[in-house]
């Protein structure tokens, strides 16, 4: 039997080796390359966002409220428990005429920016308020605002399609986690979950008015996570489903943990003066009506008596 292979030409093997040493040279050239302009895309997008923020807080200062001591003097004093409590650093805290129910809070670098909408004094109690203002403060004190940014940013970097899915989908995911996060802070604020429960539920349904449509309210909040959809549709969501963040801080009161966190910032707030200066210099552009409701009220627990045998921790 003649098995030879010497008919190969010399070259066939020279532009073999050669074709895989090229492709593998492209291979590291296009990897750095793209390594390197991600890493100044994410850059850009730091410096747009960065310069976003600061002609935004500019805005917010121009247009809006900043709140203090003397132009609103009650919703003033909340802020400054919550801030006594949950000490998240320098916060401007800014009333937005914006007819929503929210709240935000944004910044890169110091002082952060609280932003809270004027319907949120009109429909919130006391404990509620500062429930979403501990929130915000939370998401401050535990570095979410620049954090998002940089993380954003990473998420967003140039992707195949499906691989954008996925960095997308993982920076929400991360959204929600904070999320989580920041009603623990809540709550540490108002030291009561039928607040923070309350206030999630009337983020959702402002126009309650009585228990029953609370608990019709509640009903149609705890059967969101029934449909499959909308589960799917969470994935890319910034924010839990109301149900599940109700549901984590009612596991969240029932630790030690938590007993020890409350003890710990009601510590804080002994013998704490009310703030006297005003958060910054800007003069107050226009009045508001008062912002807290002055009316007495009942304690949560009468207030929303179907929690009460559950919550208990
Ligand atoms: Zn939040």
């Amino acid at each position: 039997m003649f098995r030879s292979r010497r008919y190969r030409v010399d070259n066939e093997t020279i532009v073999l080796v050669l074709t895989i040493l090229l492709v593998l040279a492209v291979i590291v050239i296009t990897s750095t390359a793209t390594f390197c302009l991600s890493g100044v895309f994410i850059l850009g997008m730091f410096v747009i966002s960065a310069l976003m923020i600061r002609s935004h807080h500019q805005t917010l200062l121009r247009q809006t409220l900043s709140i203090n001591d003397n132009n609103t003097p009650e919703l003033s004093a909340l802020v400054s428990e919550c801030e006594a409590k949950l000490l998240p650093g320098p916060v401007n805290v800014f009333l937005a005429g914006k007819n929503e129910m929210n709240a935000y809070t944004f910044g890169l670098g110091s002082p952060k920016a609280l932003v809270l909408y004027k319907p949120l004094l009109k429909v919130m109690n006391a404990g509620e308020l500062k429930f979403i203002i501990g929130h915000e403060m939370g998401h401050v004190a535990l570095g979410h605002t620049w954090l998002n940014t940089i993380v954003g940013g990473l998420a967003g970097i140039p992707a195949p399609f499906g691989a954008a899915i996925i960095l997308y989908a993982a920076f929400r995911w991360w959204n929600r986690m904070c999320e989580f996060s920041a009603d623990r802070a809540g709550l540490l604020a108002c030291g009561n979950l039928n607040s923070a429960v309350s206030a999630m539920v009337k983020l959702v349904a402002p126009t309650i008015r009585s228990q029953s449509e609370f608990n019709q309210a509640l009903a149609m909040i705890d059967a969101e996570d029934d449909q499959a959809s909308n589960r799917l549709a969470e994935i890319f969501q910034t924010h839990p489903m109301i149900i599940r963040r109700i549901n984590k801080l009612k596991e969240y009161v029932r630790t030690t943990e938590y007993q020890q966190m409350q003890a710990g910032v009601n510590r804080n707030i002994r013998g704490t003066a009310k703030r006297s200066a005003p958060r910054t210099s800007t003069p107050v552009v226009h009045p508001i009506e008062p912002v807290v409701e002055t009316k007495p009220e009942l304690p949560p627990e009468e207030r929303w008596p179907w929690l009460k045998p559950k919550d208990k921790s």
